[in-house]
């Protein structure tokens, strides 16, 4: 049956004006051997059904018991990040972005950390996925909004040079009718002047709809918010898109970076189009990932604006990125 299904939805439904074309994930618990209740073979069904996402899509599977370890592992992880959202468990690194024909930094990027016995050992890889799943991350998105900003103001406060600071956007964030509301009301109870936040959204997400993204873009952008485009390159959008969606930043994705020791002269042909591709519209690129002198080189040639990577430097914490700017500052 499970094959059955897959091949219609490979076929694709004829709409009036188009083809869609539907990849589901399809997870199956059998009676009575996965459970005996309908909750349990619900939950099984559903466990298989991921480890069918895992393995790519339009895909299905049986369950088998270790998947019940990997829902497990999610419960566990939802709890800790439930128990560190109350209790303050997380906290903020953040990684300097320098400009690539002066060095100056010029903003960051906050990246978050778990303080918990049982995340600690986690990295947003790991748990970001999960708290998108079970809607978390909207509550721990505005932790990193409100932190970020109390940390801009501390910044201020010792006297040290104004930064601007990026905050990743996730999809289940950017479904949330009052986002750009709440962010507001945040900013201004902390008193930072929106200016300084710049939300980053992934190219493949903001591709998933891109008329409502648009939309999105221009009212952070009328809030006076700026936007950047991250790992760009992943997602598929096309120039026209761009041109629609207009922001501040793209954030050429560590692929392509790696690329430019990689894959030779194919790989600097890349990276220069897509650094063309923004200057035409009057977008600065920051490349991410910048890990050898090679590839600074190169980017500098090629007029990147603006690099990002652990050869310049790793994410740092809120007290390690103070005296960044101060060494700069007295540097200076
Ligand atoms: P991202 O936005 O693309 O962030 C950049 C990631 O690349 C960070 O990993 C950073 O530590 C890492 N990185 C920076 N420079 C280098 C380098 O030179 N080489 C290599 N190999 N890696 C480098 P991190 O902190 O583990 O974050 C991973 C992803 O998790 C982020 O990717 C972002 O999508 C997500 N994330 C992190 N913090 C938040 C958050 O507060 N909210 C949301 N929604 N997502 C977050
Ligand atoms: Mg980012
Ligand atoms: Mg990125």
């Amino acid at each position: 049956m499970a094959d059955a299904v897959l091949e219609w939805m490979r076929k694709g439904i004829d709409t009036a004006n188009q083809t869609l074309q539907i990849m589901p994930s399809i997870g199956i618990a059998l009676y009575p051997q996965d459970g005996d209740s309908v909750d349990e073979l619900l939950k099984h069904a559903d466990a298989a059904m991921y480890e069918a996402k895992r393995g790519g899509r339009s895909a299905y599977c049986f369950f088998e018991a270790h998947m019940n370890e990997a829902g497990m592992r999610t419960l566990k992880i939802q709890s800790a990040l439930h128990e560190a959202l109350d209790r303050g468990y997380f906290s903020l690194h953040f990684q300097p972005k320098f400009r690539g024909d002066s060095g100056d930094v010029a903003g960051a990027e906050a990246l978050i950390r778990p303080n918990h016995p049982e995340l600690g050992a986690l990295v947003p890889m790991d748990f970001i996925p999960v708290a998108e799943r079970s809607g978390q991350i909207v509550q721990i998105g505005y932790w990193v909004l409100r932190e970020t900003c109390r940390q801009i103001r501390n910044w201020e406060a010792c006297g040290l040079p104004s930064t601007k600071v990026a905050i990743n956007l996730s999809p289940r964030q950017m479904a949330q009718p009052d986002l750009i509301e709440k962010m507001l009301e945040i900013v201004h109870s902390e008193n930072v002047d929106c200016s300084q936040i710049m939300f980053e959204i992934t190219e493949s997400v903001a591709m998933q709809d891109a008329a409502r993204t648009t939309d999105m873009i221009r009212e952070f952008q009328n809030s006076g918010f700026e936007i950047s485009i991250d790992d760009f390159g992943t997602g598929y959008s096309s120039r026209a898109y761009l041109q629609r969606f207009r922001v501040k930043q793209l954030k050429i994705d560590r692929f392509f970076t790696n690329g430019l020791d990689a894959h030779g002269h194919e790989g600097s042909a890349i990276v220069q189009a897509i650094i063309a591709l923004a200057h035409s519209l009057e977008m600065d690129v920051v490349a991410e990932g910048v890990e050898t002198v090679s590839q600074l080189d190169k980017l500098k040639d090629l007029q990147c604006d603006e690099m990002q990577g652990f050869l310049l430097g790793k994410p740092l914490t809120a007290d390690a990125f103070s005296e960044l700017l101060h060494d700069r500052m007295t540097a200076a």
